[in-house]
């Protein structure tokens, strides 16, 4: 070694120790600096929309919504709650991760998918709050105390007769009729059973809306007024022959366009603390003048949740399903969904049905038979808890027969069993679950004294 290369080597040797420092450095630095901005950590490509063409990035029939709206519950939520509530509940999949990432103190979650850097930060709470979120509604822990006789006194509840019924049976496909029997239309099979039990849970002391009083539509818009929203969807769709364009401008007129209006008057109008959707399952019948009949009858109870790969992407249905989570909507859905599924089945002797555990629009729900999450439009837009029932198959031979004795005090003789009306059955089992529910989970005033 010649002493000539002393000094290079000194300086070789500070140059890679500074180098090491700066790398360490930016190492250490990188991950701060994105959890401070949220750039960078979600994947932030921009989904382009032509002006006048169906919007992809919101639900058919979808508004933009006000994320700012969500600073009411900045701060009210524990980072393991909202992992939970969103991993375990609200989403299928890890598809979540490409709009939300959770850091130790906040969440940033993209707001507009249009736009490549579109964020908006929600901060968690370190503790749980004793303090119920800012909310419309009133858990059966919240509300003033009942008595034995009205378990339900001060409490809210909408009704929700799911479909439409009368002339329109047959457009919402919820019609078909075997022979010359009284035919099969669920929208008024649902209004019938929601009288009842509205009448019963007034006795027991709520205050009760029925979103739906007839066989007519709450939606004052009819199929020619979603003609031009059609066209565009048929078009993002790659389908623009007139039959398509048809079938989703009606779609949008008894689906889409009905529930969102329900929501609209279950959200401004009746504030309510429980709306109850009811329908009546059935399997495909084809030909509803020559209905195909089947030997399965199930039950089953719907909570909200389980929001698909397509369906975290929306961004309306993405803010959706926020609100719920921070109004911490599951936490009386998932009881009150137990008492539901266990006095259904009690009352009308159905077996549960379980969607395949592997289902990718379904969670079980506590691994309860007969209990499970899924996104519906009507459980997600009403901004309060839902219970979704899905009780009998229309076209099992025996529930179509009972169909065709109608409503009735008592019972008839069905298979030589006596039985209570198809209706009056299922307007039991929800009166049931409702009382057991209120009287368990509200305070109940007992006078002490008893002379
Ligand atoms: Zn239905």
């Amino acid at each position: 070694m010649s002493s000539s290369s002393q000094p290079q080597r000194f300086i070789i040797g500070a140059l890679s120790v500074l180098l090491g420092i700066a790398i360490i450095y930016i190492l250490t630095q990188l991950p701060t600096q994105k959890d401070q901005s949220g750039e960078n950590t979600v994947r932030n490509s921009a989904v382009i929309i032509q002006p006048g063409e169906h919007d992809t990035t919101l639900a058919d029939l979808g508004t933009r919504p006000d994320w700012s709206t969500l600073d009411l519950w900045q701060e009210t939520i524990t980072r393991d709650d909202f992992h939970y509530l969103l991993t375990e509940i609200y989403t299928t999949g890890d598809h979540w991760k490409n709009y939300i990432q959770i850091h130790d103190d906040h969440a940033i979650i993209r707001t507009d998918t249009r736009e490549a850097n579109a964020t908006y930060r929600l901060n968690f709470n370190p503790i749980i709050s004793e303090v119920s979120p800012n909310r419309n509604w009133n858990s059966a822990g919240e509300l003033s105390p009942g008595t034995r006789d009205k378990p339900l006194a001060g409490v809210h509840i909408a009704i929700d007769p799911g479909h439409i019924g009368g002339k329109h049976a047959k457009i919402e496909e919820r019609w078909f009729q075997i022979g010359d029997n009284k035919p099969i239309m669920e929208g008024n099979m649902t209004l019938l059973t929601g009288q009842l039990i509205q009448d019963q849970l007034e006795e027991l002391g709520a205050k009760v809306y029925l979103v739906r009083g007839e066989n007519k539509p709450v939606n004052s818009r009819r199929p020619d007024d979603y003609r031009e929203v059609a066209e565009a969807k048929a078009r993002s769709l790659g389908k623009t022959d007139s039959e398509t364009i048809t079938t989703l401008q009606n779609l949008y007129f008894y689906r889409t366009g009905e529930i969102r209006e329900r929501a609209r008057r279950v959200n401004l109008a009746f504030n309510p603390d429980l709306v109850l959707c009811l329908h009546y399952n059935a399997e495909a019948w084809a030909d509803p003048a020559n209905p195909s009949l089947t030997t399965n009858n199930h039950l089953h109870v719907l909570l909200h949740g389980a929001l698909t790969k397509r369906e975290i992407a929306r961004d309306d249905e993405r803010f959706e399903m926020l609100v719920k989570i921070l109004q911490r909507s599951h936490d009386e859905e998932k009881p009150l969904g137990k008492y539901f599924i266990d006095s259904l089945a009690k009352t009308t002797g159905l077996e549960r049905f379980n969607y395949s555990p592997a289902s990718q629009s379904a969670i079980s729900i506590d691994q309860v038979d007969g209990l499970w999450a899924r996104n519906l439009l009507a459980n997600r837009l009403y901004q309060c808890p839902v219970i979704f029932l899905e009780p009998y198959l229309m076209n099992n031979q025996e529930v179509h027969d009972r169909v065709q004795l109608g409503n009735y005090s008592g019972t008839k003789d069905i298979n030589g069993t006596a039985r209570k009306s198809i209706y009056q059955e299922y307007a039991d089992g929800v009166v049931d679950a409702l009382r057991s529910y209120y009287l368990e989970n509200r305070i109940i005033y007992e006078p002490s004294e008893r002379r």
